[in-house]
């Protein structure tokens, strides 16, 4: 490894060289997730920002010094991240707010933000001489690994899935060739069978939240933020959460880019979670520790944050508590409602989970968590397309006309309004 780092438990704290531990803290189980850490100095000394921006790799790989990845080592070759960043003065006037952007990571090779950690799982597995990587999922971070691991030849996909998976997402699974276990039972239920049949097998397991690599992976999308932006953050950042890793990710971008002086603070971080999965929402409430939270029943149409007990608890929380964000909970109306506001306020067509964004910035504007002269960015996690049976119950219309041209003509009279 070219450059210094080591994995650190967000509980004990306690810190272990990289090829030490797998996956989560010994000392603290499950809920000890890891971060890894570098050496900021000698980053700060041997990148330089400026010439990142000069990179021709339109991906994550123009990251490469910073993420957790031999310099030499070599990488799938599906590109995944550098996604659109949009100006989004329509949906900044319908929040009353001064100055949204939307971060489109439905723009990503297999449709939603999970691709960013598993091309960076798959590239450690690569280091590692693991031919074989197993995940349990709702549905994204599954396709994102069956996806990038179909890009590099002899590897192995083994996927759990809840058997209640959208099917489009279960289709995208068996057409990248995976091999799919559609598990009888909950999300919670197919992670644990993942996790223990892996250990078993010596898979690498790409389970997100337990395996570090997937946080750094996710990273990803505030360095493209911030670069974006001319190395300056938002005021607020508002993602939606399930498990955890996504924001934890977020925060763990942010954070590494203020130890290198790159930027000069951290955005506040607003998670949003479905009121039928909002474990994350209840202990930040009650100012409840990580890893003392119980499981508790999950139930949205949003499923990609479905999530009883989310496995990267700890970091989830402290993302929003460090940096004096807030988490807030949306109905499951509210998430179809802002599939169909969204898409006609910016084009961009999102899944549930990923609308939810939306619908949450509504409500944390109400509540007072976000201000009105505050620059916010939405962060749009997944493809409308991923999941049409939820948008198809989100709206309605369509003229079914006979092929007659009078028809048409005051069938339209009576039903296309004036721009
Ligand atoms: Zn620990």
């Amino acid at each position: 490894m070219s450059k210094s780092m080591f994995l650190q438990c967000v509980i004990c704290g306690r810190q272990y060289g990289l090829s030490e531990v797998t996956y989560t803290c010994p000392d603290c189980g499950e809920a000890g997730t890891l971060d890894i850490l570098y050496d900021y100095a000698a980053l700060r000394a041997s990148v330089d920002r400026d010439a990142i921006g000069h990179s021709s790799l339109m991906n994550v790989w123009r990251y490469k010094a910073l993420l957790p990845i031999a310099d030499e080592s070599p990488v799938p070759s599906l590109s995944v991240g550098w996604t659109p960043l949009y100006n989004a003065p329509r949906v900044a006037e319908s929040l009353g707010l001064r100055q949204v952007w939307l971060k489109d990571d439905g723009r990503n090779p297999t449709a939603s933000y999970k691709d960013r950690a598993s091309v960076v799982v798959v590239t450690r597995a690569m280091e590692l001489g693991i031919r074989t990587v197993s995940a349990a999922s709702t549905g994204n971070a599954a396709a994102a690994l069956a996806g990038v691991m179909a890009s590099v030849p002899h590897m192995q996909t083994i996927i759990f899935v809840p058997a209640t998976a959208p099917e489009a997402k279960i289709a995208q699974l068996l057409v990248y060739g995976a091999q799919v276990i559609l598990i009888e039972d909950s999300y919670d239920v197919a992670f644990d069978l993942c996790m223990q049949i892996s250990l078993e097998a010596n898979w690498y397991c790409r389970n997100t939240g337990v395996n570090p690599f997937t946080t750094e992976g996710k990273k990803s999308a505030s360095l493209e933020i911030a670069e974006q932006l001319g190395w300056r953050v938002p005021d607020v950042v508002v993602v939606s959460v399930g498990d955890g890793s996504i924001i934890s990710g977020l925060y763990k971008g942010f954070w590494d880019l203020y130890q290198l002086g790159w930027t000069d603070r951290m955005p506040r971080i607003i998670g949003v979670q479905a009121e039928g999965s909002s474990a994350l929402v209840q202990a930040w409430r009650l100012g409840i520790a990580g890893q003392d939270m119980q499981p508790a029943p999950a139930e949205t149409i949003a499923d990609s944050i479905s999530a009883g007990l989310p496995r990267d608890r700890v970091k989830a929380l402290r993302a929003v508590r460090q940096t004096n964000g807030a988490y807030v909970a949306v109905s499951d109306e509210q998430i179809l409602a802002a599939i169909p506001q969204l898409a006609r306020l910016s084009g961009v067509f999102a899944e549930p989970a990923s609308a939810a964004a939306f619908a949450g910035a509504q409500i944390a504007v109400e509540s007072g968590y976000i201000h009105s002269e505050e620059r916010v960015l939405l962060m749009l996690t997944g493809n409308g397309l991923k999941d049409i049976k939820r948008a198809q119950q989100a709206v309605s219309g369509g003229l079914r006309v006979p092929p007659d041209l009078a028809i048409i003509r005051q069938a339209l009279l009576n039903k296309i309004e004036t721009p």
